[in-house]
């Protein structure tokens, strides 16, 4: 079937085809639908193939010089070395593999917990569903920072525009309106549709589903279908680097060891190769790409889980170093469950009562008990309340929740406890044209006529910014010119403790007007009165602020609101410097120079816009601070995207700010913050934990093969051994790593300077120490056991358990790179450090007293009083490196 060209038709058309109404569709319409048309989604990028994905471990340079090692082995008939070798490379590749699936599998799940939502009415009350569940004759509601969730013909707009560069490549969002185009306009001026994909920018609209899923515009061109993103961060790819840097070093010293022994010493060629080959597996960390990807991976997960959604992988290493963080108020630090807790009018103060949303109780005069509220007035400020406001109320079992802001859900209920029937009120003044909230006028406005030929404007918002709208105000006694000094007493009094205050005022205007302009508020507005909304600071806020002070992170607040409740939120959460406010409007008075300046002193900014968050994340950055911000709307993007870590609302969030950030917090929540910033912390630690373990692992290693080829003795390890332990310990011990915890004060660590090298001084020192140790315990079992006159092959045996073991030992001590490891904590360790040590330990047994496996490897049994000096060189080496930690952390803490 042709498309029917929905732009050309007028609206009620539009409705006849897709046989729906102007209130939407009815759940039932809406299933039967779905099940027709099939969700409102686009196929995935195809996952990469299981096969594919698995030949992909074996593309790394690393491998590359095992698989070669292999043949040449086998070439000269070492079928059993060959053998292992061609092991290690298939482990490490299975490991990889899985663990590779496992961390895609994960990011997918994540991805999907960020799938956009839309509003929409359905039975006539809006509600909002996942994006997906949209079909063909929904009615859809827009606003600015929604991204639009499928094709739509507009029925209504109010200043509505969309930026189409998705489908179109135009950047300057187009205006949108709701009557219909000429047929043979194209795609970019059809301003009577919305297409799936696009943002919008500004204003208000609601439009018909007329396309979904892979009907849409952008479904066929199928634009949306997005790279997946690689699994790394900076950090990581840079180990990448190091690693592949390393293997070219190992095989130079290799191939010089090669000829020093050959021509230099005269070893016999083939036995020296395979020593070599030996070498080079030990050193080489073909383990370590594969383990800190997975680190990542189990880091992305635990953010999840604490409500932290990451989105792109580099913001796990920032999170870990943020040095100041600033927040929200509304919602954040609050908890955003508001509810109205006073009305003032020109001569009373009257306090409303209730629970929650509501929609009953008392307003009464406090002061004053023998005086009744006069009901005109408070029937004005109900009719403001509730008609200049688009949330809904639900009730469910008795519990009542906002669609919507939940602002306006608290107005919604306050207009009830005015006595107006909402029904009613809404049929008797249907709304003809709105002037939709944003953060720069900071208010709204709606034009209303009833059926006996009356209009009116009603407006609600920020005193100071209605203040200056009106001339007079309502009294008992009718309109009179307005006290401002009086009204600005009384909002400073609301405000400081910590109430958000709202204006509301109307204006009556002839009936012929439908239209509403910005020019029509020009100050000549009625002042009914001021509401004060209380929104309690979220309990665990406060222990949050606690943690990141004693963490070193400053704490910013930024909010819109009014200074006096900024000043007092401030004070309830615990802000460190609680006693000074900067408005937007200082803000601006200063330029980038003196801003900088004072950018540490203050920590709390009110009535800002989101420019001043872009100016102040700049500030904050010039002091060398790592910056996290968080924003939810339309234009908090460019701050969102400049901050080190932008963090995006996922509840009242737009789409708009959730794509501009790095991580996206599923409950809006403080706490959520300082939980991820914990995470990022822990992750770090893990890495480095990891490097520093493997590194001084394959050290040692090498350094005994290199020391015993330069001195001309008897290998302590065989090639084979190397091997062996390289097969078994890499990828077990090693990844055990990625799963710690994390330690106990790393919320008492100021945080990490983001210039600070991976492999510092204290780092370089710890493998170099590490290093000498080993060679010092392999020497040392294996001169005792030659002394005791064993056979080579048992003094071998013994070298290479004492390896083992030395490498389980030191394991547990990077544990805990911080602190101590004489903790019952530290000595309990996890489930995966004891299963992957006990699987070492089984395996050192098999490998020491299975006939079958000595055979290959060339081991003996070992006798019970040796194996226990085994473990004593273990035991001494983790006394050694806790002891020098100890001296260290009090040297340097
Ligand atoms: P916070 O940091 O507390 O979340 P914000 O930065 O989100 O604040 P805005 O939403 O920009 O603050 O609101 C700024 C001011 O505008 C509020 O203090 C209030 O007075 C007014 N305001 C907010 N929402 C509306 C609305 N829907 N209609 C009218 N006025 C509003």
């Amino acid at each position: 079937m042709k498309d029917p060209h929905w732009h050309e038709m007028e609206t009620d058309e539009v409705c006849r085809t897709l046989e729906c109404s102007v209130n939407g569709l009815t759940t039932e319409q809406a299933q039967a639908r779905l099940a027709h048309y099939g969700a409102n989604q686009l196929p995935d990028s195809a996952p990469s193939s299981v096969l594919k994905r698995f030949f992909r471990q074996f593309h790394n340079i690393l491998i590359y010089v095992l698989l070669a090692s292999s043949v040449i082995t086998a070439m000269l008939q070492h079928w059993a070395d060959s053998l292992v070798i061609l092991a290690v490379v298939l482990v490490n590749a299975i490991v990889g593999f899985l663990q590779e699936g496992k961390a895609e599998q994960a990011m997918q799940s994540i991805r999907q917990m960020l799938s956009p939502r839309a509003a929409v009415l359905r039975d006539g009350k809006r509600v909002s569903l996942p994006a997906g569940q949209l079909v063909p004759g929904d009615l859809v509601l827009l606003e600015a920072g929604d991204r639009v969730p499928a094709d739509m013909r507009l029925s209504k707009a109010h200043g509505l525009q969309i930026q189409e560069a998705v489908l179109t490549g135009e950047s300057v969002p187009v205006d949108k309106q709701s009557a219909p185009n000429p047929a043979e306009a194209e795609l970019g001026d059809r301003t009577a549709m919305a297409f799936s994909g696009t943002l919008v920018t500004s204003g208000q609209g609601r439009g018909l589903v007329v396309a979904t899923g892979t009907d849409t515009q952008i479904g066929r061109i199928s634009l949306m279908l997005k790279e997946v993103e690689p699994l790394t961060t900076p950090l990581v790819e840079q180990m990448g680097i190091f690693a592949r840097w390393l293997t070219l070093l190992i095989l130079l010293i290799g191939g010089l060891l090669l000829l020093f022994g050959h021509f230099v010493m005269h070893y016999p060629f083939e036995e020296l190769f395979m020593t070599i080959v030996g070498l080079s597996v030990a050193a080489i960390p073909e383990g370590l790409p594969a383990v800190l990807t997975i680190t990542l991976a189990i880091g992305v997960q635990r953010m999840a889980r604490r409500n932290a959604i990451v989105r792109h992988l580099p913001a796990i290493e920032t999170l870990g170093s943020v040095s100041v963080i600033c927040t929200d108020k509304t919602g954040t630090l609050t908890r955003n469950e508001m509810q109205v807790s006073t009305l003032i009018l020109a001569e009373q103060t009257l306090q409303v009562e209730g629970q929650g949303y509501h929609p009953g109780g008392e307003i009464l005069d406090v002061q004053h008990p023998d005086r009744d509220p006069p009901e005109d007035l408070l029937q004005e400020a109900g009719l403001v309340a509730l008609l200049c406001n688009d949330a809904a109320l639900h009730e469910k079992a008795g519990q009542w929740t906002v669609e919507g802001d939940p602002m306006e859900g608290a107005l919604l209920s306050f207009a009830a406890k005015t006595g107006l029937v909402p029904e009613r009120v809404r049929q008797r003044w249907p709304r003809t044209d709105t002037i939709p909230f944003d953060a720069q006028h900071r208010y709204m406005a709606t034009l209303h006529h009833d059926h006996q030929g009356h209009a009116r404007i009603l407006l609600k918002g920020a005193p100071e910014n209605v203040l200056n709208l009106c001339s007079r105000m309502m009294t008992i006694q009718g309109p009179v010119n307005i006290d401002k000094g009086y009204w600005q007493d009384r909002v400073n009094q609301l405000a400081s403790g910590g109430q958000r205050v709202l204006a509301l005022a109307m204006k009556q205007v002839p009936d012929g007007q439908t239209q509403l302009n910005m020019s029509d508020i020009d100050g000549s507005l009625t002042l009914i009165g001021l509401l004060g909304l209380i929104d309690p600071p979220r309990r665990e806020a406060v222990q949050a602020v606690r943690e990141c002070l004693d963490a070193g992170i400053r704490v910013k607040m930024i909010t819109g609101d009014h200074a006096g409740t900024a000043l007092a939120v401030g004070r309830q959460v615990g802000l460190h410097n609680a006693g000074q406010v900067m408005t937007g409007a200082e803000l601006e008075k200063l330029d980038d120079v003196a801003l900088a300046m004072r950018v540490n002193e203050v920590d709390i900014f009110a009535r800002t816009s989101p420019a001043h968050k872009l100016r102040l994340v700049m500030a904050l950055q010039s002091q060398q601070m790592t910056v996290a911000m968080t924003g939810d709307g339309v234009n908090d993007a460019p701050a969102l995207k400049r901050a080190d870590a932008g963090i995006a609302m996922g509840r009242k969030g737009s789409e708009a700010a959730k794509e501009a950030s790095d991580l996206v917090l599923a409950d809006d929540n403080f706490v959520s913050i300082v939980a991820a910033i914990r995470e990022g912390r822990t992750v770090y630690d893990n890495i480095k934990k990891v490097i520093s373990w493997t590194l001084p692992t394959s050290g040692g290693e090498a350094a005994t093969i290199i020391l015993a080829l330069l001195l001309g003795m008897a290998l302590p390890v065989t090639a084979i051994q190397i091997l062996w332990i390289n097969l078994i310990t890499a990828v077990t011990l090693g990844i055990a790593l990625a799963f710690e915890p994390t330690e106990a004060n790393s919320m008492q660590r100021p945080p990490r300077s983001r210039q600070a090298p991976l492999i510092d001084g204290a780092l370089a020192w710890h493998i170099l120490l590490v290093t000498l140790l080993f060679l010092a315990g392999v020497f040392s079992i294996f001169s005792y056991a030659l002394d005791k006159g064993y056979s080579l092959e048992l003094a071998r045996t013994l070298a290479l358990n004492t390896l083992v073991v030395m490498e389980i030992f030191h394991l547990f001590f990077i544990r805990n790179l911080y602190g101590t490891s004489f903790t019952w904590q530290a000595i309990r360790g996890t489930p995966v450090i004891w299963l992957m040590t006990l699987t070492v330990t089984a395996a050192q047994f098999a490998i020491t007293y299975l006939p079958p496996l000595q055979k290959l490897f060339g081991t003996r049994p070992v006798p019970l009083y040796d194996g226990l000096i085994v473990v004593g060189i273990g035991v001494a080496l983790f006394a050694v490196v806790e002891l020098e930690k100890q001296l260290r952390l009090r040297l340097v803490p």
